[in-house]
């Protein structure tokens, strides 16, 4: 389980709401119980069960037992989708490895916000399934003009463009660790942001292959050939 508070050994962690109720409902906790908490500080810890209520649990850390892991820094770039479909690109880019999920406004966009509470328990629940000890940052949604302006220099920003681009699997082998992909919306990017985008000096536009995928199958795929090609 994800917590807020920084772990360390002998912290004792007081869980109410959601979790507590999964601990002492689901998992049926009682006093002496192990169980796995993670803070996205420090990393994943062994801990043990102290009180089990019904609506809270404390638990007492005891030793750690991975460090938080080195996520590649890939971040995802994604345009926003209809909120089903976004959820789900939320959760694959966690369980694939993206170290940040940077969502994007476009002209096209059917939704243009994003609900970050909802977004960060899906993500926390992601890595929690995957046993990531590391959870993605997410960025609020901004519009592609001003990501384009702000763009981090040093970071390439792999633009997902179904007009054609350098094969995405090469093209993620021979670039740098610090990059980005970005996935345009349920109708794409009109002529005027894709002449912007390619018009960006760290902007390399990539295939993915001769169909059309969905936004949300785009992210998935670009994902994976990013961790597939470098063993992420
Ligand atoms: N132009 C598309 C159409 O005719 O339906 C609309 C965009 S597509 C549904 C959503 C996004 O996925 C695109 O903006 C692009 O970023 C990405 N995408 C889809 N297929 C792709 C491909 N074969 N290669 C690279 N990117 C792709």
């Amino acid at each position: 389980l994800f917590v807020e508070q920084t772990l360390s050994a002998g912290a004792r962690i007081a869980l109410g709401g959601p979790q507590a109720h999964y601990l002492a409902r689901v998992m049926r906790v009682g006093e002496g119980d192990a169980v796995v908490l993670c803070d996205d500080a420090t990393g994943e810890w062994a801990a043990r069960v102290v009180e089990a209520g019904k609506r809270s649990v404390v638990l007492e850390a005891a030793e750690r037992l991975r460090a938080r892991e080195e996520v590649p820094d890939l971040w995802l770039v994604p345009a926003l989708l209809k909120k089903d479909r976004f959820h789900m690109v939320l959760e694959k880019a966690t369980e694939l490895g993206a170290a940040r999920i940077q969502p994007v406004v476009t002209r096209r966009c059917v939704a243009d916000k994003l609900n970050a509470d909802r977004a960060r328990t899906l993500m926390t629940e992601a890595a929690e399934q995957c046993a990531r000890t590391a959870l993605p940052q997410l960025g609020e949604p901004v519009k592609l003009e001003a990501l384009l302006r702000d763009w981090p220099a040093g970071r390439a920003l792999f633009f997902a463009d179904e007009l054609g681009g350098a094969p995405a699997a090469a093209a993620f082998a021979a670039g740098p660790d610090k990059a980005a992909v970005l996935i345009g919306p349920e109708g794409g990017f009109d002529d005027a942001e894709r002449a912007m985008i390619r018009a960006h000096p760290q902007a390399r536009a990539v295939s993915l292959g001769p169909r059309i995928l969905r936004g949300e199958t785009a992210a998935l795929a670009a994902l994976s050939l990013w961790m597939g090609t470098r063993g992420d």
